[in-house]
């Protein structure tokens, strides 16, 4: 079964591969290029708006496409809303209209690699915690693996400062669509401070997060 399904809106810079590369990941094949949508106007000074036109060919599998699909975009990721014809609710992940993807069977948990639960609902990590003797003592590991999972999760912007290899690590997360122009600004390198910039109503203001060291002579240094 063809369909003509819409992405709405996707920032212009986004490639056409990548909207391809989503198909493939749902199973579903092109059946068509993809055409821009373009504001209302003449020859060269149309204007696309950013929503990606194409026929997609369904199957036994794949007979809706969710209503919203994640992107890269600068800075960060967001959700953007899919349209087609006889469109139902089904998962994100897998695409069953059994069930939402917050209880999909199929989530790969991004610590275990196990499936059917998120990363920060992992027993692995649990397990973890209640081996830890000194918790006191125990700082907070921040490392490139955690950012990817908060990525994962968190619909809006990760500014981050990782630490060395057994401590600290800094984060300031963005939600998207609260706060304009968001830049980092400030960051030590090692874990202990992270900066942003923001726009907020017009006025701008500076966000820090820092991360003492819990150790007197660390403090000291600090
Ligand atoms: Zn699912
Ligand atoms: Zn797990």
């Amino acid at each position: 079964m063809e369909v003509t399904v819409s992405f709405m809106h996707l920032p212009v810079y986004i490639k056409d591969d990548v909207i391809f590369g989503k198909l493939w990941e749902w199973g579903v094949e092109p059946a068509s290029q993809i055409r821009r949508r373009f504001l209302p106007g003449e020859g060269k000074e149309r204007i696309a708006d950013g929503t990606r036109i194409l026929k997609v060919l369904f199957n036994d599998k794949v007979r809706s496409l969710p209503y919203s699909a994640r992107f890269d975009v600068e800075g960060g990721t967001e959700y953007f809303k899919i349209m087609h014809d006889r469109q139902t609710q089904v998962c994100r992940q897998c695409l069953k209209s059994t069930h939402i993807f917050k209880e999909c069977p199929d989530i790969v948990c991004y610590r275990c690699r196990g499936v059917g639960h998120f990363a920060r609902n992992c027993e692995m990590r649990r397990e973890r915690r209640t081996e830890d003797d000194e918790p006191a003592d125990e700082e907070t590991h921040w490392d490139e693996r955690c950012v990817d999972d908060v990525k994962k999760s968190w619909m809006g912007d990760v500014y981050v400062s990782n630490g060395g290899t057994n401590a600290r690590g800094v984060a300031i997360l963005i939600k998207t669509g609260v706060v304009e122009n968001v830049k980092k600004v400030e960051d030590d390198g090692d874990g202990r401070m992270i900066g942003v910039v923001f726009e907020y109503m017009g006025e701008m203001f500076k966000l820090i997060n820092i991360y003492a060291p819990n150790d007197e002579r660390g403090r000291r240094v600090f």
